[in-house]
């Protein structure tokens, strides 16, 4: 059994890696020159680290199995991390329960009220109803205008950036359960990373596909899949074609139209689909930005929506005794500023961040980077499970796997291992012919 993988992001790699392991012949194409998509990694001169930030939860159960699986256990990393709020010009830790107390923009009233959103939310399960409203309005009704403008909307517009108030509740109810489940299970804020980042994730994972004889094409963009003259489906890339018995669709909805021969799948109500982009600014200093993970900023005179202190979490010594900080944009598909100039960015973003930290001698900073990614996220709109673009695949062995099909999670890579166990429960028998042997409790 042959199968191409469009696709060498997290969920591809994750993909081929379990299919190679069953004995299956994998051959993975990736568009860019190295593997991981938006989990993939920068140089930063002294170090590797992720492109985007990325933490890893205590309750991220599908991928720390999965991690475990390829031998990564050994390399995570646990630690207690802060969260921060700068709301009128002002930094405030809400790390703890005491200083969620002490948080002086809410009352009393609106601290009880915005704790029994959060209990209410997580103990939620009926999801559906949600997506009838916007996160706004659920938050609203239940915990208070002051809660939304001091806790939510900064928190919604680290996010969401210009849609904070456009997602169904969907969106802030599978958030809550992902992160205060996550708190709960661990009764402290510990996340955790991989020394190395997720660069040593994807080198152990082309590792372990290319001992299983599978083959990565980097730099390899597939132009267009269809049917052969023998019944099998041809992946066609830079001139060139290589048959298949199977093949996995991984990318972008919006990239599968232009791909795929119309005789192998039928998109409808695509135009429906609306992507959020992010724009992102690394610093990387010789001294800490931020004392916290993530610093939710409520300010329109910011031109970034978050600050991510990645060194709160991930010791120095990982990232070549240096400190790396993320500020994200998080913005429209279409937004200009997705084209705009690199040094643009970087005046507006360095003039926000002069703003924010005043105090902090640029003497220290070694580089700036600015990265940009078009297609993060489908955005979860009102209703999104009923008018998500309707993929059908019409040959049985033409798959599509990605991540617009989250309609009740949020965006990661736990949810992307999830996404490929139940793929894999569904349809494994079609590749091997032997029953599934994964994750029946799916
Ligand atoms: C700013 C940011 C922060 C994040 N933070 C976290 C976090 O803290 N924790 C977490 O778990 N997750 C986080 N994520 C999410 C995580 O990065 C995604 O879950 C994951 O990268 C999705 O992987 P994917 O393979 O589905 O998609 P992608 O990464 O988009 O991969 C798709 C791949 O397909 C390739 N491709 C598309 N079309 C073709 C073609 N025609 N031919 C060949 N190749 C093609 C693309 O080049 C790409 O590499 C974050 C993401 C971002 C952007």
């Amino acid at each position: 059994m042959t199968v191409g993988i469009i696709g060498g992001g997290f969920l591809g790699m994750c993909l081929a890696t379990k299919l190679s392991s069953q004995n299956i012949q994998v051959e993975i194409f990736e568009s860019q020159d190295q593997l991981g998509g938006l989990a993939t990694w920068e140089n930063y001169g002294d170090f590797f680290w992720d492109r985007f930030y990325h933490v890893i939860l205590p309750n991220d159960n599908y991928l720390l199995s999965f991690l475990e699986e390829c031998g990564l256990g050994d390399s995570l990393k646990w630690k207690k991390t802060r969260t921060g709020y700068y709301v009128d010009q002002q930094f405030y830790s809400i790390s703890s329960s005491a200083e969620f107390l002490t948080f002086p923009p809410l009352d009393l009233l609106s601290k009880i009220r915005l704790a029994f959103t959060i209990y209410y939310g997580s103990m939620l399960k009926d999801w559906e109803k949600l997506e009838t409203i916007t996160s706004k309005q659920w938050l609203i009704k239940t915990g208070g205008s002051k809660n939304y403008e001091k806790f939510w909307k900064p928190l919604l517009l680290a996010k969401l950036g210009e849609f904070h108030d456009k997602v169904s509740a969907v969106f802030i109810w599978s958030y809550i359960k992902r992160l205060f489940e996550a708190r709960e299970n661990a009764n402290k804020e510990e996340m955790g990373f991989l020394k190395g980042g997720y660069k040593s994730v994807f080198d152990k994972l082309a590792q372990i596909v290319e001992n299983n004889k599978g083959k990565i094409h980097l730099s390899t963009r597939v132009d267009n899949v269809e049917l052969d003259t023998t019944g099998k489906i041809a992946v066609h890339y830079g001139g060139m074609n290589r048959s298949f018995d199977k093949v996995v669709f991984t990318g972008p909805t919006t990239l599968l139209k232009n791909t795929v021969s119309p005789k192998l799948v039928e998109i409808k109500n695509l135009s429906d689909i609306n992507y959020l982009g992010v724009v992102c600014m690394v610093l990387v200093t010789t001294k800490p930005i931020s004392p916290y993970y993530v610093l939710n900023i409520a300010d329109h005179s910011i031109p970034f929506t978050g600050v991510i202190g990645m060194s709160s979490l991930v010791d120095n010594e990982y990232t070549g005794e240096q400190y790396i900080t993320y500020f994200p944009k998080y913005v429209n598909a279409s937004d200009p500023i997705l084209d705009d100039e690199v040094t643009d960015i970087r005046k507006v973003f360095m003039e926000g961040f002069s703003k924010l930290y005043p105090g902090f001698n640029s003497e220290n900073i070694v580089s700036v980077h600015i990265n940009k990614a078009r297609r993060v996220q489908p955005l979860q709109v009102l209703n999104y499970s009923k008018t998500i673009p309707s993929i059908e695949t019409l040959h049985e062995d033409f798959y599509v796997l990605n991540t617009s099909q989250f309609v009740n999670d949020t965006l990661n890579n736990n949810s992307v291992a999830k996404h490929v166990e139940r793929f894999l429960h569904e349809n494994l028998k079609q590749f091997t012919g032997a029953e599934s042997e994964f994750n029946k409790a799916i």
